[in-house]
Formats: structure tokens, sequence, C-alpha cells
């Protein structure tokens, strides 16, 4: 698997849950992620409550970021959150945005563009989602996405209002 060392820059995850107990959820996987060799967690988010997005006939989601420093590579990073999604039960989905126990993604690993078919980062949907962004901007809102060159602040203000209903958890 084709892999780079870790960035000296800050690496921001989302999380999100809408199955079972779903803060406990991602507060399970924070400490999971704490515990990977390689990975310091530096900062969590508030978590929020969020009404889901894609696919509408499910139950809202609770959802979280963190910024976290890590001399994995961003493959290694991915096989990691992917290990523990697979602890907290998760099942492979047979609906896409569906339901899940434990969502991880890796929305930012510092400044690095990555297009393979297992890992695009930054996050292709990020810039237009409320549940990423939001917690982004509490932790940091002056973070830059690399490839559209703007704050995670100015991102957020551009999405419209009204849309994508969430309130803090
Ligand atoms: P989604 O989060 O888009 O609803 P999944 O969590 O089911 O979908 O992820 C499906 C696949 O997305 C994973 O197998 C993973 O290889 C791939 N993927 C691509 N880019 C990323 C990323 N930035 N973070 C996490 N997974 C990613
Ligand atoms: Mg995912």
């Amino acid at each position: 698997m084709p892999d780079s060392t870790g960035v000296n820059q800050p690496v921001f995850l989302s999380l999100g849950s809408n199955l079972g107990r779903r803060r406990s959820n991602c507060l399970a996987a924070l400490e999971m992620l704490a515990k990977v060799e390689g990975v310091k967690v530096l900062k969590v988010s508030p978590f929020y409550l969020t009404e889901p997005v894609d696919y509408l006939d499910q139950d809202w989601f609770v959802n979280g970021a963190v910024k976290l420093e890590t001399r994995l590579g961003a493959f290694r990073l991915l096989q990691a959150t992917q290990a523990i999604q697979k602890k907290c039960g998760r099942k492979a989905n047979t609906i896409r945005f569906g339901p899940r126990l434990l969502d991880i993604d890796i929305i930012f690993f510092g400044d690095q563009i990555i297009n393979s078919a297992e890992l695009t980062v930054p996050h292709p949907r990020m810039h237009k989602r409320r549940f990423v962004l939001q917690p982004i901007c509490d932790i940091d809102p002056t973070v830059v996405h690399p490839l559209l060159g703007e704050t995670v602040e100015s991102l957020l203000a551009k999405l419209d209002p009204g849309s994508q209903r969430m309130v803090p958890y």
C-alpha cells in the first residue's frame, strides 16, 4: 500500500454515529484513537445532533471532530480508523450514506492532497457539510482547505443558513 510519512501539520477527523448509543460510540472511538501508536489527540470538538443529509430516512447523527498529530502516513491512519470502526461493530454498509454505528472520515491530512481509490483527502464532500465544518471550526476556524484556499469558517458561512439543522448535544 502506498504511503507517505506523517505530516508535521494537524490532521482533522470527523466522527459520526446514528445507531445505538451514539455519543458513547464516538467517545469509544476517541479512546481507541488516543491509543493508536504514533497518534496524539490534540483537541476534541463539542458534539452535535445533526440532521441526516444524503440519505434522509434515518435517525439524526451525533457528530464531532478531532484534531490530532501523527507520524503515521495517511493510508496507515485510514487503516487504523477502519479498524476502530470495525471494533465498534460497524458492518459493511448496504446503503450508501445510510445508518452507521461509527463513521470516521479523514477530512484534512495537513495540506496533503490525496486522490486514490481508497482515500480522497481533503474529504470531497466536507465543504458542503455543516456537520463536518462546524466542529472543525469550533476547534480552529482558521484552518485552510488546501484545494479551495478558504478557511473552514468561510466555507461554513457559505452554507444555506436554513439547511442541515444541528443542535449542540
Ligand atoms: P462515507 O463516509 O462517505 O459515508 P464510508 O465510511 O462507508 O462512506 O466509506 C467508504 C470508503 O470511503 C472507505 O472504504 C474508504 O476507503 C473511502 N474513503 C475515501 N476517502 C476517505 C476519507 N477521506 N476518509 C475516510 N474514508 C475514505
Ligand atoms: Mg466514512
